[in-house]
């Protein structure tokens, strides 16, 4: 069998960051940042008032309380300034350009807000409520480093250093594509021997959160043309395509029976539990990566965080690997098959780690109820309670 590992590596070796692009700011939310911005200019571009109150000389307001002439207004986007002279005064709105010859802002508040002549409370020192030319971002200053994810604190700096448009690592669109007879959509009613289709809404939400376009092209029955057909269709949109089911030993096995022809997809054992049977490769003219994902649902949920997250980042231009780690002790002894790799669904409280017991890879209710997953080396057949074990937070 395949170890985990080098499993991982072979994917990682054969996806690639996606080409990037050019594209609106308001489109770029959760795409990767392709370039390193900088501003042009200073942020702030000018000396401005923090306050609505009144731009004074500091030394004319020294001795307050005092009564000055108010000589005028100064709003916010107010351009063309005229020096304020000696013992003069002018009323100052947030934002607005302080005056020549101004060095400091009183609040309204320390006064009695007088429009020709105004009572100044309270001396102000100098610098008082001003908001400094490039105190947040000198000219040519990188506000953002080319590889983080945009939100939407990043879009607000692109605006604010004046960019309309940025280069992006966009986010991959992922099309979904469960395999199986006896599969139904959920909202319709459930026939003999069938049951409601879950994988493809369960990836798809796991691509997105992965920060990539999930896409469910719903589900096909077991016949391998019927796949083969759907997986030509969407290709067109896809640039990763996740299938579910269909890769095990037995008869009925569509998406093994579709791919393996092509002799671009491998379909091996990985040493893993759950989730033996995975298939990795490349379909389409454009050699398109395609995981090709075991049906049981918690293994294919499994597959998806050790695998396709991983790949994803990598498409993103992200940093790529293994998933993150924490250490906790186990609050129960657990058990594991010699050889494989085991990730037991578990609930991570602080320091303690607790499997919960229903361990098997169809009982979906058991891994909605996890948040973590208790990493069990292939070595290993068995842990007491209290042991120290690896865990993957989810
Ligand atoms: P397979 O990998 O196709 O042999 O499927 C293994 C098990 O997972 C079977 O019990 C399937 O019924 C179940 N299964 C496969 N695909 C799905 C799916 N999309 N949603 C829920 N269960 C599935
Ligand atoms: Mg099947």
């Amino acid at each position: 069998m395949k170890p985990v590992d080098r499993h991982l590596a072979d994917i990682l070796a054969t996806v690639r960051p996606l080409a990037p692009l050019e594209v609106e700011i308001e489109a770029a939310l959760g795409a990767v940042l392709a370039e390193d911005v900088a501003s042009p200019v200073p942020l702030p571009p000018f000396d401005n008032s923090a306050m609505d109150g009144y731009a004074v000389r500091a030394e004319d307001v020294a001795a307050a309380p005092v009564m000055l002439p108010v000589i005028g207004d100064v709003a916010a986007g107010d351009g063309g300034l005229n020096a304020l002279g000696p013992g003069l005064v002018t009323r100052i709105m947030t934002g607005a350009p302080v005056p020549t010859g101004a060095d400091a802002v009183v609040p309204v508040e320390w006064t009695d807000g007088g429009t020709a002549r105004v009572r100044i409370d309270r001396p102000a020192q100098p610098g008082n409520a001003i908001r400094r030319a490039g105190e947040d971002v000198r000219a040519g200053d990188v506000v953002l480093r080319e590889g983080v994810r945009i939100g939407p604190a990043q879009i607000g700096i692109l605006a604010g250093v004046g960019r309309r448009r940025v280069l992006v690592r966009p986010r991959p669109r992922v099309v979904v594509l469960s395999t199986g007879a006896e599969l139904s959509e959920p909202g319709t009613p459930l026939g003999a021997g069938r049951i409601w289709e879950s994988n493809s809404f369960m990836l798809a939400a796991a691509v997105r959160e992965a920060g990539a376009q999930g896409f469910r092209a719903g589900s096909v029955t077991d016949d391998p043309k019927e796949f083969m057909d759907t997986l030509d269709a969407q290709l067109v949109r896809a640039d990763a395509v996740i299938t579910s089911g269909g890769v095990s030993m037995g008869a009925y096995e569509p998406v093994k029976e579709a791919l393996s022809p092509l002799g671009t997809v491998t379909f091996e054992k990985v040493a893993m539990q759950p989730g033996m049977p995975q298939g990795f490769g490349v379909v389409g003219p454009d050699r398109v990566p395609i995981f090709t994902l075991p049906g049981n649902p918690v293994s294919s949920f499994v597959s998806f965080v050790l695998f396709v997250k991983p790949a994803l980042r990598a498409m993103q231009g992200l940093p790529a690997g293994p998933p993150a780690t924490v250490r906790a002790t186990v609050t129960a002894p657990v058990r594991s098959p010699a050889g494989k790799r085991s990730y037991l669904r578990a609930v991570l409280t602080g320091e303690s780690v607790a499997p919960v017991t229903r361990q098997g890879s169809h009982q979906l209710a058991a891994l909605a109820g996890a948040n973590a997953l208790i990493v069990v080396p292939e070595d290993e057949t068995s842990l007491p309670e209290g042991a120290e074990v690896e865990v993957i937070p989810l």
